[in-house]
């Protein structure tokens, strides 16, 4: 047991649109409990700031600890953050979160040191404090999931840019006609290779008569289609499916050269729900793209790797931030 007097602990939070995850963490970031709680972003901000209070004290309470023994809490919040003063600037997928001041308010909950940035940001930050072996100066990692995120780290410190919204990877437009994207444009990296863009491909395919195992493993409407369902049908050898994985893979390693050209970093980290899913399907392809696309001499150096972490990035990340920024 610990002393009651230590503060060897943080807490990582990820806060998303419709769930929050909490965990405890040890100084070489390994988990003693994690805790998951709805959000209902739909009761406002307010039930929304006590219920991640809450998470935080079960994950606590889980872990055997008291708040007392906590050193600091880091928080990823799914928008646009100033992390100087803890505030969430705007968060597109939360009703009401507009200029709220997170850290102020969960520090009167909790009575611990807060620390809030943006959710991909942070899973950079996880990534690159908890899981890279080598400390690079610099690291750009890409989140591929439900959207596509981004994470920037220059010099060992995340880049936020001049009005936070840094790293904001998947809104770089690699098809002046493509699909539509949440943001408004046409053509984003997220519009082209998210798992959103997949399974409108693959439901849009399905509509107009085509064959795919997907159908036999889940019925016709694909309602409860999954990351992993994409890698057990291309085991199965369905050519469909494997072709759309194929080509998301392509704009991923399109946009992988887009980032090395411009940054030139030592590192680009491939993470996310997808990229877990079908790690063994994506990442050649994604290298050899990115082989393809960036510019004579800039790969040299530059490490192209995929995150274990997967939905732990967030939390750990939080973890990483806090470890960084609260004094014991
Ligand atoms: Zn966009």
């Amino acid at each position: 047991m610990a002393e009651a007097n230590s503060k060897d602990y943080v807490v990582g939070v990820d806060l998303g649109g419709t769930k929050i995850l909490a965990g405890v963490f040890k100084s070489s970031f390994e988990t003693l409990a994690t805790t998951k709680l709805s959000t209902k972003a739909q009761r406002g901000v307010k039930e929304v700031i006590e219920r991640i209070a809450r998470c935080v004290q079960d994950a606590v309470d889980e872990a055997d600890l008291s708040l007392k023994q906590v050193a600091g809490i880091g928080i990823g919040a799914p928008g646009s953050v100033n992390f100087d003063d803890g505030t969430v600037i705007f968060a597109p997928n939360m009703e009401g979160w507009k200029d709220v001041p997170l850290k102020k308010e969960l520090e009167k909950h909790l009575g611990v040191p807060v620390f809030v940035e943006n959710d991909c940001n942070i899973g950079a930050l996880g990534v690159y404090g908890a899981e890279l072996k080598s400390k690079p100066r610099s690291m750009v990692g890409i989140f591929v999931g439900t959207g596509i995120g981004g994470g920037i780290i220059i010099n060992g410190e995340l880049y936020s840019g001049a009005g936070h919204t840094a790293g904001e990877v998947g809104h770089m437009v690699l098809d002046i006609n493509g699909p539509k994207c949440g943001c408004g444009n046409k053509g984003c990296f997220e519009a082209l290779a998210s798992r959103t863009a997949m399974f409108q491909q693959i439901k849009a395919g399905v509509k107009e008569g085509q064959k795919t195992v997907l159908t036999e493993m889940l019925g016709s409407d694909l309602s409860d289609l999954r990351s992993n369902d994409l890698r057990k049908a291309i085991r199965k050898g369905d050519k469909f499916v494997d072709k759309i994985v194929e080509e998301a893979a392509e704009y991923i390693g399109i946009a992988t050269a887009n980032l090395i050209n411009i940054l030139n970093p030592e590192v680009v980290v491939l993470g996310g729900g997808v990229i877990q899913a079908l790690q063994d399907e994506m990442m050649s392809v994604i290298i050899e793209t990115a082989k393809d696309y960036a510019m004579a001499g800039s790969l040299k150096g530059v490490e192209i790797v995929a995150s274990d972490l997967g939905d732990d990035a967030g939390i750990t990340g939080g973890a990483v931030l806090a470890r960084r920024h609260a004094k014991d």
